[in-house]
């Protein structure tokens, strides 16, 4: 199996290549050339097997030039009961509130408490398998930026792994206390932190820009290093989310709430896209699905584009208590109008044009009414996010974080609106103690203590649910990163921190 890139067909590189490299040169994105087709009866077989045996038959699908026996290593060290608690990395919490009936697939229990772990722990192990195959001896140095939850689990995925350095950029005022502390304070002889006067946009913009500059790409030359994403561009971050997709159709199966072929509902809070484009892509697989619904917070670009088929980035920039979603430049929209324009690289690099030069774009009536069919889009304020917390935690005794609960909140409107009662599986992205202030907040009626570690032990004993141990460990960690710079001092702090300016 290769990939192509989005905006030019005639870039063809194998799995490994699309994982070594992230992005290709012309600021394209790779996508499958194809993708690997499974009966109802494949995916019955796949959930007669576990959480890795699945992982592993997927992979297998889709990195063609890997051995087996690379895939099996790479499944059998990330998800490890010492990493996620169990031998099960995404439990599901089912809920039946009247006739809705929503499973909580939680995707937070590994290392860094955010679903970002389930692609993160095992990227390091492709892609330095992918770095050897294809660039062999070449150091990599893994660029990030993150809305917070990227970053520490990059950072954790890629500590101290040999032939590889990693660099991460936040934007230094949209980060929650927790996200911050776990970054600043991590361990690693290979890492770096910095935070950037800017956005999450601004992050992402000034990161693609030093991967796409060809000066700075000669000197990582030079000196036998290459640029590589920990992104959600990168493909690497991509596939292990479709796993787990496929994953909680095995659970709802094994446990008796759907038959075989029933359809469900995939409700993802949505920000750079990647997470629900895994969904998309296990539905071109084979995974019975009804509807993707796409969840924003008050950042609403990507409703208004499903609802009216125009991706506007100019507008308002606000700072969400759901930080990790507070994007309007959702990258992977780029691979979904891919494949709805069946193939159409021609187009979809004139759409990224216009974004990039006018900051917005309208796709044709093709794409619109696809988009009609399979997706719906909905928004829900801080307040609201705040009042859902609340109410799930209530009447539901489920505790969630922000993220999730804007998930819920769109939902619920969803439901509402359509009536549509089809089982629902809901994307659980963060565990509520990332965001104790905000979730505390929204449970207690009480005054609120001042320190963040306070407002968790608060957290804890109110709900009488346990901090997850990777948090409590950085209540006296030592911080080493205190560094911040300029969107445009960018390049200038990369080829600093690799000492090759
Ligand atoms: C990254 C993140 C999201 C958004 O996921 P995308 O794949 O970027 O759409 C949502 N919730 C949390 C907690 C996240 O960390």
């Amino acid at each position: 199996m290769n990939y192509n890139s989005t905006r030019d067909k005639s870039k063809v590189v194998t799995a490994s290549q699309a994982i070594a490299q992230g992005i290709s040169e012309e600021g394209g994105l790779f996508v499958p050339q194809s993708l690997p087709k499974y009966t109802l009866d494949d995916i019955k077989a796949l959930a007669q097997t576990d959480y890795r045996g699945r992982a592993k038959k997927i992979f297998g699908d889709f990195l063609g030039d890997f051995t087996e026996e690379e895939i099996s290593q790479s499944v059998e060290a990330a998800y490890t009961p010492e990493k996620f608690g169990s031998d099960d990395p995404a439990p599901i919490s089912y809920i039946e509130s009247g006739s809705t009936k929503m499973s909580i697939l939680e995707l937070w229990h590994g290392p860094t408490c955010a679903f970002k772990d389930m692609a993160l722990q095992i990227l390091p192990h492709l892609l330095t398998k992918s770095v050897k195959k294809t660039y062999s001896g070449k150091e990599a140095v893994i660029l990030v930026a993150t809305s917070g939850d990227t970053g520490k689990a990059a950072l954790e995925g890629f500590k101290d792994v040999d032939g590889t350095r990693i660099m991460v950029f936040y934007p230094v005022n949209g980060v929650s206390p927790m996200q911050k502390r776990q970054m600043a304070t991590q361990k690693g002889d290979n890492v770096s932190v910095v935070a950037i006067e800017g956005n999450f946009d601004d992050a992402q913009t000034g990161v693609k820009k030093i991967f796409t500059n060809s000066e700075i790409k000669a000197k990582l030359e030079k000196n036998n290093m290459l640029f590589s994403s920990a992104n959600s561009i990168n493909w690497g971050r991509l596939l292990p989310q479709i796993v787990y997709y496929f994953s909680a159709y095995c659970e709802l199966l094994n446990a008796k709430k759907i038959n075989a072929g029933d359809k469900i509902n995939v409700v993802v809070p949505t920000g750079n896209f990647g997470n629900i484009l895994a969904s998309f892509y296990a539905m071109n697989m084979g995974l019975p699905v009804n509807k993707f619904i796409c969840a924003s917070n008050a950042n609403n670009v990507l409703t208004d584009f499903i609802k009216t088929g125009t991706y506007d980035r100019k507008r308002q920039f606000y700072t969400t208590i759901s930080p990790s979603m507070d994007i309007l430049v959702s990258s992977n929209l780029e691979r979904l109008l891919y494949h709805l324009t069946d193939g159409n690289a021609e187009k979809v690099a004139q759409w990224m044009n216009e974004l990039s030069a006018n900051g917005s774009y309208t796709v044709d009536s093709y794409v619109k009414s696809k988009l009609d069919e399979l997706f719906y889009g909905g928004c829900c304020d801080d307040d609201n996010t705040r009042a859902t917390i609340r109410e799930m935690y209530k009447n539901e005794s489920y505790l969630c974080d922000t993220h999730t609960a804007v998930a819920v909140n769109v939902y619920k409107q969803y439901v509402e609106e359509t009536g549509d009662n089809t089982p629902a599986v809901i994307a659980s992205t963060a565990s509520p103690y990332k965001f104790a202030k905000s979730v505390l907040e929204a449970v207690s009626d009480e005054k609120l203590p001042e320190d963040e570690y306070a407002m968790v032990d608060e957290l804890s004993a109110i709900t009488k649910t346990s901090v997850p141990l990777p948090l409590a460990s950085l209540k006296n960690a030592e911080v080493r990163f205190k560094e911040e710079c300029k969107v445009d001092e960018m390049p200038e702090t990369v080829l600093n921190s690799l000492s090759i300016n």
